[in-house]
């Protein structure tokens, strides 16, 4: 457990306001944890959770900030039950995240992307979906998620 400080706190509230039936959602996946690239700077914390879709949510606490995010399409309520299961693991399981890298710049290469011509762009997708057609899928899928 981690000391009775702000965060704890916060994070009490936070599952406060879950749904029972999320928080006890939340609470099972949290104990099969499938958490992945589990990190932590500064109070925000963050992982990849495997759900239903083809690929892993990624969801964050920011204890500093007071918010929260995750990119399931749950929208019931003010937390998913990934965060649920993000929060729990903070209480209980602080271990399994690694202090994130110090956050670099915006690498260069994307500015660069901004100033592409539309066929430019096109050009590069299709080299990437012949190099990496996995980093395409993901991309593609939480674009339809997006407009659904
Ligand atoms: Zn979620």
């Amino acid at each position: 457990m981690l000391d009775f400080d702000e965060g704890v706190l916060e994070l009490q509230s936070l599952l406060e306001k879950a749904d029972p039936r999320v928080l006890e959602r939340g609470q099972q996946i949290f104990q099969k944890a499938d958490f992945q690239e589990a990190t932590q700077t500064k109070g925000r914390y963050r992982a990849l959770l495997r759900g239903s879709a083809p690929y892993p949510y990624r969801t964050f606490i920011d204890l500093n900030q007071g918010i929260w995010g995750c990119t399931c399409l749950y929208d019931w309520g003010p937390v998913c039950k990934h965060v649920v299961a993000l929060a729990f693991a903070i209480l209980e399981a602080p271990e399994i995240f690694r202090k994130a890298r110090t956050k670099t710049k915006k690498p260069p290469v994307l500015q660069g992307l901004l100033e592409l011509s539309d066929d430019d762009l096109m050009e590069l997708l299709w080299k990437l979906q012949e190099e990496r057609p996995e980093l395409l899928l993901e991309f593609a899928y939480s674009l339809v998620q997006r407009e659904e």
